[in-house]
């Protein structure tokens, strides 16, 4: 349960007290708000606010004076036209507020995203909680063979138990310590600051994460995608439901020229128009060095 009766309730009582507004409300998006959506063993995903909906791009995208719809059918033309061009202002009109909670093995990756406003909670302040990610099974799997960076077939029997064992009386330990050096029963108890870097990266910590749709279709693109590590896959596969649900229109463009496409180089395009011409391209006669041609049959399905 990654929150407490008394944080579920005050979410409960904000959720009780709907405000009359003049602005721009997305439908989809008012069933979420303040709402935590699990992600791992303790995390979260919470939308806190958001600015704008599908009209809000179209809007924008046409310097309107009113609402910026034409018609359904125009709006959706027109995002998927923006998106299809990389026209990507409009979308910047859009911005969503979340609350998440992560391990900070998985912060470490997502705060590289540098296009977004982040406040997080302060453990030089606050004493954090003995909350650690521990993977389920099917996720303590071993170096893979063929890419270097990323994991391979689940570990099995005894030692899929030890590596498991391993990690939770560590965390656990850990926090022990961590306890025991900032109390103040008896002693003068270190400082919060100082105490903290005794604890390992699956530690949860939590933040306020501002980012605009554009770039947090970026995000999407790059941590919703299958090379990306499976913890914070899980956190950008979250965030997808959401984004589909807030801006339908601009999310289905998403996934179509961006999540589910393919960039091609020349020479790749050059090697199709060769084979739909009937010719028999192989590695060797197509220039490409072998790992980029194992890539360009991966697109091609091979
Ligand atoms: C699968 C995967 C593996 C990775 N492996 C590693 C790794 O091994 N080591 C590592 O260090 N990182 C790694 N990264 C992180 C990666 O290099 C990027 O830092 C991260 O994905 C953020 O991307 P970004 O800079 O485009 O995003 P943002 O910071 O959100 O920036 C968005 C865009 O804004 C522009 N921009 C933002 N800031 C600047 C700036 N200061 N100067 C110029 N342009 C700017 C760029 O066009 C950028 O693409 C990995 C990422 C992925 C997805």
């Amino acid at each position: 349960m990654p929150l407490t009766p008394e944080q579920q309730a005050e979410i409960e009582r904000q959720r009780a007290e709907p405000q009359p507004t003049l602005r721009v409300v997305s439908a989809g998006m008012e069933q979420h708000l303040y709402s935590a959506h699990p992600v791992l063993d303790h995390g979260f995903v919470r939308v806190i606010d958001y600015m704008g909906d599908d009209a809000a791009i179209t809007q924008a995208a046409r310097v309107s004076y009113g609402k910026g719809t034409r018609s359904v059918q125009n709006d959706e033309g027109l995002i998927r036209y923006l998106m299809r061009h990389w026209h990507s202002t409009p979308f910047e009109m859009c911005e969503i507020k979340l609350h998440v909670k992560l391990p900070v093995f998985v912060a470490r990756q997502w705060i590289r995203h540098r296009t977004a406003n982040v406040n997080e909670y302060s453990a030089r302040y606050s004493i954090l909680d003995r909350e650690f990610y521990i993977p389920t099974p099917d996720h303590v799997a071993a170096q893979s063979a063929v890419n270097n960076q990323g994991r391979g077939e689940a570990l099995e029997g005894e030692e899929a138990a030890r590596v498991l064992d391993i990690l939770k009386t560590d965390s656990m330990r850990c926090y022990d310590n961590y306890e025991a050096m900032i109390s103040q029963d008896g002693q003068q108890g270190l400082a919060r600051e100082l105490a903290r870097m005794n604890l390992p990266a699956n530690v949860y910590t939590q933040w306020y994460w501002k980012v605009d749709l554009h770039n947090l279709f970026h995000f999407l693109r790059l941590r919703a995608d299958a090379h990306a590590q499976y913890e914070i896959r899980a956190y950008a596969d979250a965030l997808c439901s959401l984004v589909a649900d807030w801006v339908p229109f601009a999310y289905r463009a998403f996934e179509d020229y961006r999540l589910g496409a393919a960039t091609l180089s020349a020479q790749m395009v050059d090697c199709l128009r060769r084979m739909l011409d009937g010719e028999a391209v192989t590695q060797e006669n197509s220039g490409m060095a072998a790992r980029e041609w194992r890539e360009f049959e991966s697109v091609l399905g091979r």
